[in-house]
C-alpha cells in the first residue's frame, strides 16, 4: 500500500470542496495565507544580503526552506483548485520555447550538480524560434517533471530533451533514478498519490505536481505519460500541439569551413550527443568526438600531423583519467597543439576565484553546462571572430540572454508605481540586483508623469490600489499617450475576472502579491523576449483585445447599419467616444451632488440610446439598467453601474483604435 500520510484526508476535503462553493472560501483562505510566508521569505532574503555569522546564515537558511515549502503547498493546492474552472485562463503569447526550457532546467541545474548528477539538455534544432503559447504554464509542467527527476535520482543523469513532430512538440525528462513500478504508474497522476512517503519527508514535495501536471497539459491540448520498467530509471514526456509565431525566424546562425574543426571532449555519450547536435544546429560542419583526455590528445596530434589542425576544443572539466585542468596543461606544453582556443565545460557555480587563474593560462573561456544554445552561439562567435548571419531582431535576444541571469535586466528602464515604501523599497532593490535602471512612482498622477517624461520605459510594475490616481486610471491614460511598453499589475486580488478587465485595458500581465524575488525575476524573463521584437507587442495586444471585442462592439452590425461605408463608420465612432467622454464626465459631477435625477436620468437615457446606435451593445445593456436606475432615484445603483459602464467604454475604445490601425 502506498503511504498517502495526511493527503488522504486533506484529498477528500479537497474533493468536497472542489464540487462547493466553499472553494472559493479555500482560495482565499490560502491566498491569505500566502500573504505573512510572503514576507517571512522577502525578509529573510534581504536578511541573508546583510552580515551574518555562520549560525545566524544557518537559521536563516531554515525559516527560507520552511518558508518556501508552506508557499509552495499553498500555491500547489490553489493551483489545483483553479485549473479547469471557467476563470483559469491560458494565455496565448509568443515564446522561445528552446530558451525558456534551458532557463528552467538552470534553475535545478546547481542542485542537480550538488548531487553529482549530469543534466543535460537536447533540442532539436528544427524547432522554430517563437512559438505561441502559455509560457508560464509550460515552464510549470517542464519544473515540476525536472525537480521530480532529480530528487529521485541519486546517480546518473537527467536528461531534458524537446523533439519537433509536424503538429506537436514532445518533451522527454529521463533519469536513471529509482523509476516508478508500472503497477503504480497510472496512480502518481492522481493528487496526493506519493510510492514513497519517506522521499517526501527528505525532500519536501506535495503529492500535487504531477496532478497539476497533467491538469494542465490536458487543458492545452496535449497529452501526458510516463515510460517506465520500474528499474532503470524513468521517462516522463508530454505532447503538445504546435502553433508557430509569425515572426523571430532566424537564418542558420553562422556559415563555416571545412577548415573551421572542432573537438568536443566529454566522457559522458549523452552530452557528446546533445552537443554535437547543437554545434550543427549553429552551422559547424567538421566535428569530432572524444570520450577521454588520451583519445583527445591522439585526435589532435594526428591532426596536427595530417596538417589538418583543429582550432576550437571544448573541454569537460570532471573526467575520470584525465581532467579538464589536466588536458589543457597537456595541450599548451605541446608544441604542435600549444596555439589551439581551449574552452572549458564547467557545471554552474563550480568556478571559484582560485579556478578562474588557473583558467587564463590555458582556457581562452568556459561555458556553464547544461550548455545553452545562446551561450554556444556567443562562444563560437569569439572564437570564430563570426558575424552572424541573423536577423537583427534576432540578435538582440541572444545578447541578452547572454548576459547571465542574475543581469537579467540590464539596459533596461523599468517604472516602479507603488505607493506602500517597504513594498516599493523590496521590488526596486531585486530590480536594481537584475541590472535594470529603476524610476518610482508613489501614486498613478506621478506614474503618468514619468511615463510622459520618460516615453522609453521599457515595462511598469503598476500597483492597482494607489492614493491619487489608481493603476487602473493610470494605466489608461499612458495607454492613451500611446505607450507601448509592458505593464505588470501589482496585486493582491485573485479574481480572473478582474484579471480580464485589466488586460483589456491595457495591462500585459499580473504579479501577484506578495511576491518574491523569484516572481519579480520569472516576470521579467517572460517578458524580456517580447520586448526585444517590436512586432510581438502587437500580437499581444491585438489578440487580446480581438478576443472579445464582438461582445463589446459588434462592428459587422454597425457596418451592416452604414451600408459597408467604412469612414461614415469610422466617423461615427469617433463622435460617439468624444460624447459619450463628455457625458460620462457630467454624469459623475451630478452623482456626486445626487441633487438633479432629470439631470442624470437625461444622461444616462443618452448613453442607452447612442449605445445601441454603433452596436456597442453591452454597453447600451448596461446604458438601458443605469437609466432603469435613474427612472427609480437608485443613485447608490447608478454610482456601481457607472463603474462598469466606464470600465466597458475604455475598453471598447482601445478596440476602435485597434479596428483604426487595420484600416
Ligand atoms: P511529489 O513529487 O510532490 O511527491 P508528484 O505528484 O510530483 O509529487 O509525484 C508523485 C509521486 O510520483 C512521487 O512522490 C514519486 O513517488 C513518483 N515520481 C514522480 N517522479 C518520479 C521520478 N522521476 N522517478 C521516480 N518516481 C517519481
Amino acid at each position: 500500500m502506498p503511504d498517502n500520510g495526511s493527503g488522504q484526508g486533506f484529498q477528500l476535503l479537497l474533493n468536497d470542496l472542489q464540487a462547493s462553493s466553499a472553494s472559493r472560501f479555500l482560495a482565499s483562505m490560502l491566498h491569505e495565507v500566502r500573504t505573512p510566508i510572503q514576507t517571512v521569505i522577502s525578509t529573510a532574503e534581504l536578511l541573508q544580503d546583510t552580515k551574518l555569522d555562520d549560525e545566524q546564515t544557518e537559521y536563516v537558511h531554515q525559516i527560507e526552506f520552511s518558508a518556501n515549502a508552506l508557499l509552495e503547498l499553498a500555491n500547489d493546492v490553489l493551483d489545483f483548485t483553479k485549473i479547469g474552472s471557467d476563470n483559469f485562463k491560458f494565455e496565448n503569447i509568443p515564446f522561445d520555447v528552446v530558451e525558456l526550457t534551458e532557463r528552467t532546467v538552470d534553475l535545478i541545474s546547481i542542485e542537480a550538480f550538488n548531487k553529482g548528477l549530469e543534466i543535460i539538455t537536447d533540442t532539436d534544432p528544427k524547432i522554430p524560434k517563437m512559438i505561441m503559447g502559455d509560457p508560464t504554464r509550460v515552464q510549470q509542467v517542464i519544473l515540476n517533471l525536472v525537480k521530480n527527476a532529480v530528487k529521485f535520482t541519486s546517480k546518473g543523469f537527467v536528461v531534458v530533451r524537446i523533439s519537433y513532430h509536424e503538429s506537436y512538440l514532445l518533451f522527454e525528462i529521463i533519469d536513471s533514478g529509482i523509476g516508478v513500478d508500472v503497477q503504480k504508474q497510472k496512480l502518481i497522476f492522481n493528487e496526493f498519490y506519493q510510492v514513497d512517503a519517506s522521499t517526501t519527508r527528505k525532500f519536501g514535495g506535495s503529492g500535487l505536481g504531477l496532478a497539476i501536471s497533467k491538469k494542465l497539459i490536458e487543458a492545452m491540448h496535449g497529452k501526458i505519460g510516463i515510460y517506465s520498467d520500474g528499474k532503470m530509471g524513468s521517462n516522463f514526456w508530454f505532447s503538445l500541439p504546435m502553433k508557430k509565431a509569425e515572426f523571430g525566424e532566424t537564418s542558420g546562425e553562422f556559415t563555416f569551413t571545412d577548415e573551421e574543426r572542432v573537438l568536443v571532449v566529454d566522457n559522458s555519450k549523452l552530452m557528446r550527443s546533445s552537443l554535437l547536435r547543437k554545434l550543427a544546429s549553429l552551422g559547424v560542419r567538421q566535428i569530432t568526438l572524444a570520450s577521454s583526455g588520451k583519445e583527445a590528445l591522439s585526435i589532435l596530434q594526428n591532426a596536427a600531423l595530417k596538417k589538418k589542425p583543429f582550432c576550437l576544443v571544448l573541454i569537460d572539466l570532471f573526467m575520470p583519467g584525465i581532467d579538464g585542468w589536466h588536458l589543457a596543461f597537456e595541450i599548451k606544453n605541446n608544441d604542435l597543439l600549444r596555439n589551439l582556443s581551449l574552452y572549458l565545460m564547467v557545471p554552474e557555480g563550480q568556478i571559484g576565484k582560485e579556478a578562474r587563474m588557473k583558467l587564463l593560462n590555458w582556457f581562452s573561456g568556459y561555458i556553464y553546462k547544461p550548455v545553452k544554445h545562446s551561450e554556444l552561439s556567443s562562444l563560437l562567435h569569439k572564437a570564430f571572430n563570426k558575424e552572424k548571419s541573423v536577423s537583427e531582431t534576432g540578435n538582440s535576444v541572444r545578447q541578452a540572454a547572454q548576459s547571465g541571469s542574475e543581469n537579467i535586466a540590464k539596459g533596461k528602464l523599468i517604472l516602479v508605481a507603488e505607493d506602500h515604501p517597504v513594498n516599493c523599497r523590496i521590488i526596486c532593490t531585486f530590480l536594481e540586483r537584475f541590472g535594470a535602471k529603476v524610476l518610482v512612482a508613489k501614486n498613478g498622477e506621478e506614474a503618468v508623469e514619468q511615463i510622459r517624461n520618460n516615453p522609453q520605459t521599457d515595462l511598469v510594475f503598476m500597483d492597482i490600489l494607489m492614493p491619487v490616481k489608481s493603476g487602473i486610471d493610470a494605466t489608461v491614460e499612458i495607454r492613451r499617450m500611446n505607450f507601448t511598453g509592458i505593464i505588470i499589475a501589482c496585486t493582491a486580488n485573485n479574481e480572473p475576472e478582474d484579471f480580464k478587465t485589466y488586460k483589456e485595458l491595457g495591462i500585459n500581465d499580473i504579479l501577484l502579491k506578495p511576491f518574491k524575488r523569484e516572481d519579480i525575476k520569472h516576470v521579467l524573463e517572460k517578458w524580456k523576449t517580447i520586448l526585444s521584437y517590436p512586432e510581438a507587442k502587437e500580437i499581444i495586444t491585438l489578440t487580446e483585445v480581438s478576443n472579445n471585442a464582438s461582445d463589446c462592439w459588434n462592428i459587422n452590425d454597425l457596418l451592416d447599419t452604414v451600408d459597408s461605408n467604412v469612414e461614415l463608420a469610422e466617423s461615427l465612432m469617433d463622435d460617439y467616444i468624444d460624447q459619450t467622454q463628455s457625458i460620462l464626465d457630467k454624469l459623475k459631477e451630478e452623482c456626486e451632488t445626487g441633487k438633479n435625477i432629470d439631470a442624470i436620468e437625461l444622461y444616462t437615457h443618452t448613453l442607452k440610446g447612442s449605445s445601441a446606435a454603433v452596436s456597442a451593445f453591452k454597453l447600451a445593456q448596461t446604458g438601458k439598467l443605469l437609466n432603469d436606475a435613474a427612472k427609480t432615484a437608485d443613485i447608490v445603483k447608478v454610482k456601481a453601474l457607472y463603474t462598469d459602464f466606464a470600465l466597458d467604454f475604455q475598453h471598447l475604445k482601445t478596440v476602435v483604435k485597434n479596428w483604426k490601425a487595420t484600416l
